[in-house]
């Protein structure tokens, strides 16, 4: 079903903030530029943003270095800044709605979508470090020597982090929580498309009493603000999420300049491998909700549907069913489940890609094209005989396009999903726990999904294998991108000299 895409919706939110955040003021670009920012479902310009480049990278970057040598904030107690981050997770739950609609309006994600799960993630994130920033500590370890020896886990310094607009408010989340629990400061780049959120929520960080300086938000585009950013001389340490070809770059000029250690979140092309005592119907929705949720632009996407022979033909009558009953339409309105593509270039980008599955001769099942005459939606579309060799199996499409291939056995369907420069994340939908067992263990991805995808609690690692990233988000395992080790060696007794 379709709704009606003429009448939409006006957005129950003001803009609130579209300067720049340098040390604790909003500023405009030192330059003066402003860029637009675009309303997915119509194109049209919602505001013009500060368009920050390579000198208000310098600022942020002073502001960012200073609230570190000189504090207050890695001076301050862990339970302080802890207390900070539980009063912005608050201050977050307060404004759950004007984030939302903020997000809706500037990213299309359906606005229930981002009340009901987004942002309360954002919240129960920052709840999350800030529980661990008063539990980070060092060991003590023995050694051969009359020594003591202590490890003092340190904050690295001045983070630059750099975001995707598919999440921006968990992208934010993601990169600004651990970077403050372990009391680094930061100079965070927005992306272009999606500016507006993070500007709303760091105004929040404000009010909850984080120091001038600790957080500094620049929007500007990737090759002037993000290069800038990656390649500074200033910044201790680099997160970014984006796609591959750009993660190459900034990893490039983070090791040309001051060999900055660096996380990437990067693409996929992730299996989601339904076995042949799958319970159909289930495995169908499943499958479904793993490629088409935000629009299927996700980096753990599952954008190849392997189905077991057995169950193929059922399985295909049953999702192109289910496809074609999506709902597409104003994502502001209740009950849609699919809001526009981000831009006109992902849009023609996506577009191009169903062109070329028809092209090397899979088999349309349903969609195929934009959706009305404005905006950048396109009809849930679906994909069967699909061949590994297929643009559409190999590359990242970044949208609703489901592909489905069939497979005969186990140690084929492993092989084959391993078969790829991605690594991030697989679904595998079986009631045999041996073969969830020998799937968990063979496929070559930072995340498994038996029986659940897109599970994204605070708590569990997220990153990829191979060019999928390096490094893991979230959980425990976050903490270690934002933390020095210093070894402090000490005579157990006076020394003889
Ligand atoms: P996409 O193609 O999906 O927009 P990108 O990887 O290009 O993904 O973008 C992710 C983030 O990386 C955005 O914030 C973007 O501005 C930034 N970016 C793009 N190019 C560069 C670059 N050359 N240097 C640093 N950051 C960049």
């Amino acid at each position: 079903t379709v709704a009606a895409l003429e009448e939409l919706i006006s957005p129950p939110v003001q803009i609130g903030y579209t300067q720049n955040l340098i040390n604790g003021k909003f500023v405009d670009a030192a330059s003066g530029k402003t860029f637009p920012t675009i309303d997915p479902r119509t194109g049209e310009v919602i505001a013009h943003v500060a368009e920050g480049d390579a000198e208000d990278i310098n600022r942020g970057v002073a502001a960012a270095r200073k609230a570190f040598d000189e504090g207050p904030w890695p001076k301050m107690t862990a339970y302080e800044r802890s207390r900070i981050l539980l009063k912005f997770a608050d201050l977050v739950e307060k404004h759950n709605d004007e984030l939302a609609a903020l997000e809706t309006w500037n990213n299309g994600k359906p606005f229930e979508q981002a009340s009901k799960a987004e942002v309360p993630m954002l919240a129960r994130l920052f709840r999350y470090y800030a529980g661990w920033a008063d539990k980070i500590h060092g060991l003590t370890v023995p050694t051969d020597g009359q020594h003591h020896i202590q490890t003092l886990h340190e904050p690295v310094g001045v983070a630059g982090q750099i975001i995707p607009w598919n999440f921006p408010l968990l992208m934010f989340a993601w990169k600004v929580g651990p970077a403050l629990a372990c009391g680094n400061t930061i100079v965070l780049k927005t992306a272009e498309q999606t500016p507006l959120t993070a500007l709303y929520a760091a105004k929040l960080f404000q009010e909850a009493g984080l120091p001038p300086g600790v957080l500094n938000v620049v929007s500007g585009f990737g090759p002037t603000a993000g290069a800038a950013l990656a390649s500074h001389m200033d910044v201790d340490k680099l997160a970014f999420t984006g796609s591959t070809a750009t993660g190459k770059i900034v990893l490039e000029l983070a090791a040309r300049s001051n060999l900055k250690p660096v996380t990437l979140e990067l693409g996929g092309k992730s299996p989601f491998i339904v076995c042949e005592d799958a319970d159909v119907d289930k495995a169908v929705e499943l499958a479904h909700f793993a490629l088409f949720f935000n629009q299927g632009q996700c980096c753990c996407a599952g954008s190849r549907t392997f189905v077991h022979e057995r169950v193929y033909d059922e399985f295909l009558e049953k999702a192109k069913a289910r496809a074609t009953r999506r709902t597409v339409g104003d994502p502001f309105k209740k009950g849609i489940e699919q809001g526009p593509q981000i831009d006109e270039d992902q849009f023609q980008k996506v577009l191009g890609y169903i062109k070329s599955g028809i092209e090397s001769n899979a088999t349309l099942e349903c969609g195929g094209d934009r959706l009305g005459s404005k905006g950048y939606f396109i009809q849930p579309t679906v994909f069967s005989n699909v061949q590994d060799d297929m643009l559409i199996a190999k590359e990242e499409i970044f949208g609703p396009v489901q592909s489905i291939l069939k497979f005969k056995d186990l140690n084929e369907v492993i092989r084959r999903a391993n078969a790829t420069h991605y690594g991030l994340a697989a679904g595998v939908f079986t009631k045999s726990l041996d073969v969830a067992n020998t799937l968990s263990r063979a496929l070559r991805v930072g995340t498994v999904w038996v029986n659940c995808f897109d599970v994204f609690d605070a708590a569990i690692p997220f990153g990829g294998y191979k060019m999928s990233g390096i490094g893991r988000e979230k959980g425990v395992y976050s903490l270690k991108n934002y933390l020095q080790v210093k070894a402090v060696v000490t005579p157990l007794s006076n020394p003889a000299w």
